[in-house]
């Protein structure tokens, strides 16, 4: 099923089209989509309304298709669940990603490794042709790195440490991220939705 994805994030789309790549969702680009203005407390609503944004921009453009749309963001526990759905406003909307978690690094500087527990969370909507929609969610649970190692990934990659790998995500080569990442969890359970649908 042809499917356009609302985000200009370029990892974010890598990253969906691995995930469902062979499986009956076949992810695309829709290079009008023009990002939404999100709202400040709540992942599946704010995806809701990307995915509405971006069926709106399509029909204008004579396409009628599937939609696919993602919000996530990471959960620390020290911080009362900041960054959260602010994730990718942290620090300021403009700052670099070096910035970013620099200043995450410094708010956990006296945090011991025991209270540095923190979650990735993604929820996705899926907007079918005829109007039904699937949500879900995903999370993976980790902590917060001292300090930040590993190449691959994106956004906060590289200071989220996975326990049971002993590494941060960014460490992870793509193929390891995308078989266990809350992004895998919200696409499998999406897909089984799909399937039932
Ligand atoms: P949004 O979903 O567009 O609101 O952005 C989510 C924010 O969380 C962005 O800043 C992303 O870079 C970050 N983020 C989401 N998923 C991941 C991930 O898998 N790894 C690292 N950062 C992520």
């Amino acid at each position: 099923m042809r499917t356009f994805v609302a985000t200009k994030n370029a990892g974010k789309l890598a990253e969906i089209r691995a995930i469902f790549a062979g499986t009956a969702i076949e992810p695309e680009v829709f290079l009008g989509y023009g990002d939404v203005l999100e709202g400040d407390d709540d992942y599946l609503e704010n995806a809701r309304l990307k995915a509405q944004a971006l069926r709106a921009q399509l029909r204008v453009a004579g396409i009628e298709a599937a939609v696919l749309a993602d919000d996530s963001g990471l959960e620390v526990d020290a911080l009362g669940g900041r960054p959260g759905v602010l994730s990718a406003r942290y620090a300021g909307a403009d700052a670099s990603w070096d910035r970013r978690l620099a200043t995450l690094l410094a708010e956990l500087r006296d945090v011991p490794d025991a209270q540095r527990s923190a979650r990735f969370v993604c929820a996705m909507v899926l907007l079918l042709p005829d109007r039904a929609a699937i949500e879900t969610l995903g999370t993976v649970a980790g902590r917060i790195a001292s300090d930040t190692a590993g190449p691959n990934g994106f956004g906060y990659d590289p200071i989220f440490w996975y326990p049971p790998r002993g590494c941060t995500f960014a460490a992870l080569s793509p193929d390891e991220k995308n078989a266990l990442s809350h992004r895998r969890r919200a696409a499998d359970a999406l897909l089984a939705q799909y399937a039932r649908h």
